[in-house]
């Protein structure tokens, strides 16, 4: 079988597909897998095995032999959890056969072989009968298959077809029920990661606006979930209008159905104001008494208890195919429809709510495009009046009246403002601006095919980018621009203006509250031994070049500043990207006491002498250390294989570090010795 990974070629801004050979056994999936995640999760890890002892116990007062059904058991977890509490006997599902390999080697090792069997199979190809993967029918079904939204990764049909098949009626099921929960927000944050608000562009001779054509308004926009730990949204960045209700639930001890279908609430605003976001989050109880609850609710939903921070299941943002102003205590509905794998939502006055026969709603397809164009945080990266502010002020400076300009950007609004502050004439590629077409000419061709005609035999005096570009997934990549500037180089005027001018490369050393979690050693969960999952996970790691930064949004995920941010790397754009590589090195001091953790690594586009753009740090917010990250940006982190903890301050501990820029891949390497 041949593997492909899907990787960003920063030098020519495409996305390829790489083949993989026999010794790959998919490290870059293992390396970057939920797995440590869940098995640091210590609230699910504790509910599930009171849930299971519970089951088995149930199960056995009734004077039958418990046969327990794991479905995706990854590391064999529960059904160990199942064993352990008196489970006579246990069928334990894994599609994926790297783990369903570990999973082997883990139950072993635990002396769980003569209680335990692991199958290799995607349950539905699961079989029943004397000859069968299963000698009998199962009484006890044990699964974990949720996502955030908790039906993404396919848990109804999964359910369906396993109380058709694989276990008996009326069997325990754990999680007994899953319950989803909404809320109905005004949000002018979330909602800017859904629509183009109007840009204010302060020219010469007025200010002018740019409105979104009237299409995207209406756009319903892409049915795939936003997912985001919703813990990071300060209550300030969102108005309640509505009481947490209850959506809908699922029993598991029941046959489920998987086909599409809808639920519908009544909600009363207990606020008035504009309806753009349905919030929402799912508990499961893993009894029947719901004794044993495992939620998702955000802290504003359940300030009582300590919250437990995992990053495998999160919360969902659905943003409505239109905003609605709704009044205090007005008689609202709202339908949740889902297919077999994701959830969408309509709000409905009551009114409307005679005509019952619309109630059922398609998921939504984007019509205006935008959404296919723009993702949820670029949406929010356009809508930044303070950034476009910053391009504003620098475009103003360069951009003349006979000024011939191109930008080389995805989805920009560069090419729009350049036109409202005068440019004579803007070539773009792959865009399709909002009738500007006579004014805004868009090349369709790649940059090394440019040519004069293009041009209209013009040279290029203001070349512009901001830059962005779909395919890039680490903030380096788009450094594609200066590939595609170094392309057109012949096309450039000799007194050519080009912004931003350079770029450099920042890095720090942190310590995050929790996302090291997620890249930590397990060793053992529940009082099982996992370390075979640890060293699978540390091989993944280390084969080829797996051991690299990976992207993450760090307005997500707080961390404090153990060093100084420092410059690492620059990139001069006013020249081609030269033949060899750019290397540096250097060490960094330990300021603060600290668990370094890993370094976080980000790029800042230099506009104008004055004027720079940071995708990464903000600002240091206090003496602690905590950080403030670019909302609309992932940074890129490179966990550190082992973590110090500098103590003293006096003789500050320092971090040496050795980065270097390929120019021929466009990717940076690195390594940190502590
Ligand atoms: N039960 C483990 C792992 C949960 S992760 C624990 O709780 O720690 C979910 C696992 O289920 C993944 O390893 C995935 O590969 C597997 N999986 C999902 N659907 C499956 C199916 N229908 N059949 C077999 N395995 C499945």
């Amino acid at each position: 079988m041949k593997t492909f990974c899907g990787r960003a070629n920063p030098t020519t801004g495409s996305l390829e597909w790489l083949e993989e050979g026999e010794d790959y056994d998919y490290h870059q999936e293992i390396a970057r897998s939920r797995y440590a995640d869940m098995l640091h999760d210590k609230d699910r890890n504790v509910k599930y095995y009171q849930g299971i002892h519970a089951a088995v116990s149930r199960v056995k007062e009734r004077g039958e032999k418990a046969i327990v059904l794991d479905i995706g058991t990854g590391t064999g977890l529960l059904s160990m959890m199942a064993a352990s509490a008196g489970a006579d006997f246990c069928y334990a599902i894994e599609v994926f056969k790297p783990m369903a390999n570990a999973a082997v080697n883990i139950v072993e090792k635990n002396g769980f072989s003569d209680k335990i069997k692991v199958i290799n199979k995607h349950s539905t190809e699961v079989t029943v009968g004397p000859d069968g993967d299963m000698q009998c029918r199962a009484n006890i079904l044990v699964t974990e298959l949720f996502d955030t939204e908790l039906i993404g990764e396919g848990a109804l049909p999964t359910y369906e077809h396993a109380h058709k098949y694989l276990v008996q009626e009326g069997c325990e099921a754990v999680p007994h029920r899953a319950t989803v929960y909404v809320q109905l927000v005004e949000s002018k944050r979330m909602w800017s990661w859904n629509k183009l608000f109007p840009v204010h562009v302060e020219a010469e001779d007025g200010e002018k606006i740019i409105v979104p054509p009237s299409e995207m308004e209406n756009c319903p926009g892409i049915p795939s979930v936003c997912d985001i730990q919703l813990n990071q949204m300060p209550t300030s960045d969102f108005t309640v209008l509505s009481d947490v209700v209850t959506m809908f639930s699922v029993d598991f001890s029941k046959p489920v159905q998987s086909a599409s279908t809808y639920y519908r609430v009544q909600l009363e605003p207990v606020k008035s104001g504009k309806a753009q976001i349905v919030l929402s989050w799912w508990d499961i109880d893993m009894d029947p008494s719901g004794q044993i609850n495992c939620t998702m609710a955000p802290y504003w939903a359940k300030p009582t208890s300590t919250l437990q921070w995992r990053d495998h299941w999160m919360q969902c943002v659905y943003f409505l195919p239109n905003e609605e102003p709704v009044l205090q205590g007005e008689k609202l509905f709202l339908t949740a429809c889902r297919d077999e794998y994701s959830v969408w939502y309509k709000l409905q006055k009551a009114r409307e709510e005679e005509n019952k026969a619309d109630v059922r709603v398609g998921s939504p397809v984007c019509r205006c495009r935008a959404h296919l164009l723009w993702n949820r945080p670029r949406f929010g990266e356009l809508n930044d009046q303070n950034r476009t502010h910053q391009y504003i002020k620098s475009l103003r400076k360069v951009l003349k009246t006979d000024s011939v300009c191109l930008c080389i950007s995805d989805g920009s609004l560069l090419p729009v403002l350049a036109h409202y502050l005068g440019a004579k004439q803007v070539q773009y590629f792959f865009f399709e601006a909002n009738h500007l077409e006579d004014k805004i000419k868009i090349i369709e061709a790649r940059p090394e095919l440019l040519k004069p005609s293009h041009l209209e035999d013009k040279k290029i005096s203001v070349l512009v980018g901001e830059p962005f570009f779909t395919t890039s997934l680490l903030p380096w990549h788009n450094l594609y621009f200066w590939y595609a500037r170094t392309a057109v180089s012949s096309h450039l005027a000799s007194n050519v203006t080009v912004l931003p001018q350079s770029a450099s490369l920042h890095m720090m050393i942190v310590e995050f509250q929790d996302l090291w979690r997620i890249r930590s050693p397990c060793g053992t969960c529940e009082g099982f031994d996992v370390r075979t999952m640890d060293d699978m996970i540390k091989d993944s790691l280390n084969f080829r070049e797996s051991k690299e930064a990976e992207p993450h949004p760090l307005w997500e995920y707080p961390c404090k500043s153990l060093s100084d941010p420092q410059e690492v790397l620059t990139f001069d754009f006013t020249k081609t990207v030269p033949q060899h590589g750019l290397s540096t090195e250097g060490s960094v001091n330990l300021l603060r006491k600290g668990r370094s953790h890993g370094a976080v690594l980000w790029m800042e586009y230099h506009l104008a002498a004055d004027t720079s753009i940071s995708t990464g740090l903000m600002q240091i917010s206090n003496e602690k250390g905590n950080c403030e990250w670019n909302p609309h940006c992932k940074q890129a982190v490179y966990f550190f294989s082992s973590v110090i903890e500098s103590e003293t301050l006096s003789d500050p501990t320092a971090v040496t570090y050795a980065i270097n820029f390929d120019t021929k891949t466009g990717e940076i390497a690195m390594d940190f010795k502590l």
